[in-house]
């Protein structure tokens, strides 16, 4: 009939668009999906939305289906199912039969929102470099010199029953000097220095002072190193970064714990595994990693992870992390 005719002839404009569009009914069976949504998501095979999208066996707690009506006014929002973000508009749709159906219109949007939080991300870490590099020498300066007279005192023979004091200040200053080192390598305008380097190398050189770390904390430290390509690098910038990732996975673990490190070639991209059998981390933890001055320890700088965002961002590399209570793994990702 000539409605059949027009209902195709709608399907098949709507099977060319680049949204993922459905039309469902109030009891969450689909009647349509277009071509882009089979290709997102597979075949419906009568399954529901929710069975669909969210790999649920219940409809979404604020979902709109149920409480839209034939003159309810469309609806937008943004929702997550399965590590993907997507913008969602619905509005009530009249089929030619008189069904109430809703249009659901879905766009993926999760690289939009990765790269809206990196550039957060790289501008707290600009805004920080710049202070770091403004401020961290004049603090320095007068460090040093309060570092000298109180050796110099220390020394003094009536000052000896004040040995441990001195020590602890000493101590501390230093302590102070070590952060603001951290901090200093955060600043604005310290250039990479690239050459042609192999990633296995580095972690090879560097497995010594890994293994006496691990060892003095009574934990172990595996490598998995495959062959990779030669990478432009800065071998003190990935030294550095290397080391932040293992002492954060070292941290995480008790006594006897295993650290994996890996290296391996993934789609056009060289990655860097740091793997740890600690505790994992909980959602805020996530959201903040590489926020510079972050901290969960009671001695942390909060600076370790910002020094790695920094340093990636230098070596079109990213750094993504996965956690869960089986630990936490680390992937840097390298450009070829
Ligand atoms: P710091 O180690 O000084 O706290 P970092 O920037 O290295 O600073 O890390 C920031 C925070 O990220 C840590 O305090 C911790 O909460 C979390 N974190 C980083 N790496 C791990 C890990 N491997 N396992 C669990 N939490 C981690
Ligand atoms: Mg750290």
């Amino acid at each position: 009939s000539d409605l059949e005719e027009e209902k195709k002839r709608l399907y098949s404009l709507l099977d060319g668009l680049p949204a993922a569009i459905f039309l469902q009914d109030r009891q969450f069976k689909i009647h349509f999906a277009n071509k882009k949504f089979i290709e997102l998501f597979g075949p419906l095979e009568g399954r529901t939305c929710y069975q669909i999208i969210e790999d649920s066996r219940t409809p979404c707690d604020d979902c709109h289906t149920v409480t839209m009506t034939e003159d309810s006014d469309p609806v937008y929002e943004i929702f997550s199912a399965k590590d993907k973000t997507y913008e969602l508009y619905q509005q009530p749709y009249v089929d030619y039969n008189g069904t109430l159906l809703i249009a659901k219109m879905l766009i993926d949007v999760t690289e939009k929102k990765k790269t809206e939080t990196e550039i957060v991300r790289l501008q707290s870490l600009n805004l920080v470099g710049e202070m770091a590099a403004g401020i961290a020498h004049e603090i320095r300066n007068p460090l040093t010199s309060v570092r000298g007279f109180l050796q110099m005192l220390s020394s003094k023979q009536e000052q000896n029953k004040y040995r441990d004091f001195y020590d602890l200040m000493v101590g501390e200053l230093d302590r102070a000097n070590s952060i603001i080192t951290e901090f200093l390598s955060l600043a604005k305008g310290s250039k990479s220095e690239k050459k042609r380097h192999n990633l296995g190398l580095i972690l090879t050189n560097l497995y010594p002072l890994i293994l006496v770390d691990a060892l003095n904390q009574d934990k172990e430290v595996v490598f998995e190193l495959e062959n990779i390509p030669d990478l432009m690098l800065d071998q003190k910038e990935i030294r550095q970064l290397i080391l932040n990732l293992v002492r954060n996975g070292l941290e995480a673990m008790t006594p006897g714990g295993k650290l994996c490190l890996r290296t391996y070639l993934e789609k056009e991209k060289i990655v860097l595994a740091v793997q740890d059998h600690g505790g994992g981390m909980d959602e805020a933890t996530l959201k903040n990693l590489g926020t510079p001055f972050f901290t969960t320890k009671e001695k942390g700088t909060g600076l370790g992870l910002a020094i790695c965002y920094s340093i990636a961002s230098r070596h079109n590399a990213n750094i993504s992390a996965q956690s869960g209570p089986e630990g936490t793994t680390f992937f840097v990702k390298f450009g070829l």
